[in-house]
């Protein structure tokens, strides 16, 4: 049994896919969610979501948002989203450089905070394409 699961940006529809469960980090620790699930609303940490398809498993990186879920269907609206096999991991990389070099740098405490947040993005993102490879890139083959 599936359910049907959108992940949604200020941009746009990500991706809309049948899946048996999604694993995520939600506000008070992981949440896996399955087919008909009770009602539940729930902020999001950035982070790599674990998609469960029939066929086997995909990963996606988010940023921060909002879970909603009802029995028949899940929806994540987060402020950005990449699914792991259409990541740009050269782009990733180098935004890890810089964020490393500006911790590092010891700049003031908001810019300090700025550089880990972006260092933690960069992170989830080779995190994500690097799982979604090693599982066989399974949302791209489906959706291309
Ligand atoms: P960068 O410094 O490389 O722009 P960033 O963490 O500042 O990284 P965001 O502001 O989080 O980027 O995202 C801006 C847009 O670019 C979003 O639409 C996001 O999905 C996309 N994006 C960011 N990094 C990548 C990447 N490595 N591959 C594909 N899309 C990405």
């Amino acid at each position: 049994m599936t359910v049907p699961f959108e992940v949604v940006t200020p941009d746009r529809v990500v991706l809309t896919i049948d899946v048996d469960m999604v694993s995520l980090r939600g506000g008070g620790g992981e949440i896996g969610i399955l087919p008909r699930h009770i009602p539940l609303s729930t902020t999001v940490k950035p982070g790599v979501v674990k998609v469960k398809l029939p066929e086997g498993e995909d990963y996606v990186a988010v940023t921060s948002g909002f879970l909603q879920v009802v029995p028949d269907k899940i929806t994540l609206l987060v402020e950005t989203a990449e699914v792991g096999s259409l990541i740009d991991i050269d782009r990733a990389m180098r935004a890890r450089e810089r964020a490393e070099k500006r911790i590092a740098e010891h700049a003031n405490e908001a810019d300090l905070l700025r550089a880990e947040a972006a260092l933690q993005r960069a992170l989830n993102r080779l995190e994500a394409a690097e799982l979604s490879a090693r599982y066989g890139d399974l949302i791209k083959q489906r959706i291309m």
